[in-house]
């Protein structure tokens, strides 16, 4: 018995300087940036290994660059530019390409053609944040929206799609940096990283808390202000934040601004007062589909979207300084700069 107890203190002693070691080890920040899917991304992570938290980090961009080649219009081979070529007839595609598309057609329904796939001919036409941006004649804008229509998009098991009409075209800039990031964060999870950043242009994913076990505190951006500047702060750990706005690509021209996301009944950049919208819920290719469908949709009819859905928060911006937040948002979020003001929303709303 005597021994068996001896033996047993062995063990827990043993166990206790495991564990002792494994907390001495202080995790520290690594981080590194790369420029893809048109954008600045950053990763940054807390480890106790740094060359093998670089290495984490390099395997995130390889798995961003894969998906930029299926997904992006400006590479010839993508996917989308597969099923672009050869509307008429059904197309194989990736299964991450697969997994995009079915989650737009899902959000086209949610939101009810709000979020539309098949917008490439309007984006082409008008090429905010291209070289050829311009503002169309009103003939060539009612010309592409001929080709602009969701339910020309027919999908089969197997991964095929097929665009029903030659012309149309799809874009997946409005979901595809959320999938990335949502790769990138399964990724990060199964290497073992408990605490990170990842910011694909704006699209944010915090993994897990802070390393001191804060939650994190996120800026959301002063719409009317450089780069970097929050206009308020919203508290949340583990979550998915993403924000269409108005000054992320647009240019001006006789005072007016055009901006890049385009309303498929018109045509026509959005306006409707809202110069951006944040989604914050568990997915970030659902927090993306959904920043750009608010975005369209407009404060009422966003609204009422958002509180219909499970675990997802908003935080929407209009031109005259007031914040229309969802009902979950109103303790997590707090403005910075006074100019803003919370307008107050019926909530009787949430399901
Ligand atoms: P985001 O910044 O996520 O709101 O996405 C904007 C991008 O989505 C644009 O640059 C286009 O590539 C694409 N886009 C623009 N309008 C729409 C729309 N109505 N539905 C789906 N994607 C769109
Ligand atoms: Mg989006």
């Amino acid at each position: 018995m005597k021994k068996f107890l001896k033996l047993y203190f062995c063990i827990i002693l043993l166990l206790l300087m495991s564990l002792l070691a494994g907390c001495s080890k202080k995790k520290d920040i690594v981080t590194d940036s790369a420029y893809m899917l048109g954008t600045h991304l950053n990763i940054s992570i807390w480890t106790d290994d740094e060359k093998e938290g670089k290495q984490v980090i390099k395997e995130c961009f390889r798995r961003i660059s894969e998906i930029e080649r299926k997904m992006s219009v400006n590479i010839k081979a993508s996917d989308v530019n597969k099923i672009n070529n050869n509307a008429g007839n059904f197309v194989k595609v990736s299964e991450d390409t697969t997994k995009v598309l079915n989650k737009g057609i899902k959000y086209t329904e949610i939101s009810s053609g709000a979020f539309d796939p098949t917008i490439g001919r309007l984006v082409k036409l008008w090429g905010i944040g291209t070289q050829e941006e311009k503002v169309p004649k009103k003939i060539e804008i009612d010309e592409a929206l001929k080709f602009v229509n969701y339910e020309l998009l027919k999908k089969k098991d197997n991964n095929e799609f097929k665009l029903d009409k030659k012309g149309m075209q799809i874009d997946l800039g409005g979901i595809a940096k959320g999938y990335a990031a949502d790769e990138v964060y399964s990724i990060l999870k199964n290497k073992g990283i408990e605490h990170g950043v990842i910011n694909l242009g704006g699209n944010i994913y915090t993994l897990g808390t802070k390393v001191d076990g804060q939650i994190w505190k996120i800026g959301i951006q002063d719409p009317l202000e450089p780069t970097g500047t929050p206009m308020g702060v919203v508290e949340f750990s583990d979550k998915a934040i993403v924000t269409s706005g108005n000054y992320e690509r647009f240019f001006i021209k006789n005072d007016k601004r055009y901006h890049h996301i385009i309303d498929p009944k018109t045509g026509y950049p959005v306006q409707n007062g809202i110069i951006s919208s944040t989604i914050i819920t568990d997915r970030s290719m659902d927090a993306d589909a959904l920043s750009t469908s608010v975005y369209i949709l407009g404060v009422e009819k966003g609204l009422m979207l958002i509180e219909k859905m499970k675990n997802t928060e908003c935080i929407i911006i209009t031109k005259d300084y007031r914040v229309h937040l969802s009902s979950g948002m109103k303790n997590k979020f707090k403005i910075e700069n006074d100019r803003f003001q919370i307008e107050n929303h019926n909530e009787d709303n949430k399901h």
